[in-house]
């Protein structure tokens, strides 16, 4: 494996450290070692990634759609090339298994791709007119320089889908990137420089979090923003967003409910269900969560459920045998401790796990808890980690009814073999999505966003290129 490097800002097409050339460590969070540094950006850095980001917009919105597609393929191409390499920096950097962390690589290289195609797809209108000799047209014009904020949990796949968006559009962006794993969006961000973006059409920076959205977000020079992360830090910035009319795409937290019924397929749903939820350690916006299991079913779902999760391998993830990884960081096993601690202090029965693993890196056991009731915290706040809540419920309204009660609203998942209970799901559900005996979640095709405390606009499909684009409207009278 190539050894893990150094991660630098990339401002205005140069690789380059900080001004004030002060960096933050980097560690494994697999055993705490510190493996790298990255470059912490200051605010002459930031002016300078701005004036950058500027020009750079002047000279990638006037190339060709069809030129900046072909641009974006070949950043593809290279991302698959070097997946490989990428995929084993992000193990080291995040934890994930290799296994997760090759895929979510050549995953982020499909996005680039449909982002590609969707960059000659920024259709206009012709609109009829009442009047002869006038020509009314509706175009789609990029809306400027973008900052885009991408946490550490998926380091590609947040990252690629708001760059490739952006330059998909025909804007520059402004990336803050994750502290705590640099490496890999980087190296996603090469391809691109590699691939031909030119200088200043993609810039990339790291620092204090607080410091460097409060002032990009209401810099004149940034016309939009986007951000994942926690709904708490997702309302602070879109408060701030709405203060200077800048346009947002907010992807925060959730707490998904889970649905089985009496007639689902039990095997099914705990495999899908088993494989979902322990990905990446649980630290995943649209991780199966709160388990909402009819009478009938509940007893055989939540045996073979602990079953398949007390059989996990949790470990570092550059073993081979490595189900799961460790939690990113120290912050988040005392954080899924204490939720756990609380729910057990309020009569919830831990069925597997439970605790944290060893006393080197941040490994939690995969846990099961049942019986939780509404009061426990872990009921109300995301995890966002290796823990699954399965309740008993008796009826599909009392299910739709807990799955609603959180003012959260991103993924859900139902499994059932009534087509009713589907419509209703489909329409009663408050949720931006919803998968049904089977995980459907995340291709680059389908909508991918949340509603309510979730957070507004989608980061997949057709429509998630439109944030970044305006309407034009000329009305042309043929005066010859
Ligand atoms: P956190 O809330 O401090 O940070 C979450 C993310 O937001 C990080 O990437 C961080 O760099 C960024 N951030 C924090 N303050 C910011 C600011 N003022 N301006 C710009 N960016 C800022 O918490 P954390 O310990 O890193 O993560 C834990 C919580 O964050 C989780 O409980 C989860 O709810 C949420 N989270 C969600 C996602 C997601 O995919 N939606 C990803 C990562 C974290």
């Amino acid at each position: 494996m190539t050894s893990y490097p150094n991660t630098p800002l990339l401002i205005d097409g140069i690789w380059r450290e900080s001004r004030d050339g002060r960096a933050l460590d980097v560690a494994n969070p697999a055993d705490g070692e510190v493996i790298g540094t990255v470059s912490h950006a200051s605010i002459s850095d930031l002016d300078e990634a701005l004036a950058a980001a500027e020009q750079g917009f002047a000279t990638w919105r006037a190339m060709s759609a069809f030129d900046r597609s072909k641009i974006m393929r070949k950043a593809a191409e290279l991302l698959r090339q070097r997946a490989e390499t990428i995929a084993g920096f992000m193990t080291l950097e995040q934890g994930k298994p290799l296994g997760e962390a090759r895929i979510e690589t050549l995953a982020g290289a499909d996005i680039i791709d449909w982002f590609a195609e969707e960059a000659r797809r920024t259709y206009g209108q012709i609109i009829p007119a009442r009047t002869g000799g006038v020509a009314q047209l509706a175009i789609k014009l990029p809306v400027g320089p973008v900052a885009a904020f991408s946490p550490w949990n998926f380091p590609i796949n947040q990252t690629v889908r708001k760059l490739s968006a952006a330059l998909a559009a025909g804007c520059s962006i402004i990336v803050k990137g994750p502290e705590e794993t640099p490496a890999s969006p980087a190296e996603l961000i090469r391809c691109f420089v590699d691939a031909g973006v030119p200088a200043g059409a993609i810039n990339l920076v790291y620092g204090d979090p607080a410091e460097v959205s409060s002032y990009l977000i209401p810099h004149p020079i940034i016309q939009k923003i986007s951000f994942t992360g926690s709904t708490a830090i997702g309302k602070q910035l879109a408060a701030l967003a709405g203060a200077h009319m800048k346009r947002s795409t907010m992807e925060l937290g959730g707490h998904a409910p889970v649905i089985v019924l009496n007639d689902a397929d039990i095997k099914r749903a705990v495999d899908v269900t088993v494989a979902a939820k322990f990905r990446n350690a649980g630290q995943v916006c649209v991780a199966p969560t709160r388990f909402l299991v009819q009478d009938a079913v509940h007893d055989a779902f939540v045996n073979s459920f602990v079953s398949a999760s007390s059989a996990i391998a949790v470990g570092d993830g550059r073993a081979p045998e490595t189900r799961m990884g460790p939690l990113a960081n120290e912050r988040r096993v005392s954080a899924v401790e204490a939720l756990v601690a609380d729910a057990v202090a309020h009569g919830a029965w831990i069925r597997s796990g439970g605790h944290r693993i060893g006393n080197k890196g941040y490994f939690f056991a995969p846990t099961v808890l049942t019986d939780v009731p509404r009061e426990a915290r872990i009921m109300n706040e995301e995890p966002f980690g290796p823990v699954a809540i399965i309740n008993r419920i008796r009826t599909l309204d009392e299910a739709i009814e807990e799955g609603n009660r959180l003012p959260f609203g991103l993924a859900s998942y139902a499994f059932t073999g009534s087509a009713e209970a589907v419509h209703r799901l489909t329409m009663e559900l408050q949720a931006g999505m919803t998968t049904v005996n089977h995980n459907g979640l995340s291709l680059p095709e389908v909508p991918f966003g949340g509603v309510r405390d979730s957070g507004f606009g989608s980061e997949g499909g057709s429509e998630a290129i439109e944030p970044y684009l305006v309407t034009r409207f000329v009305s042309h009278l043929a005066t010859m």
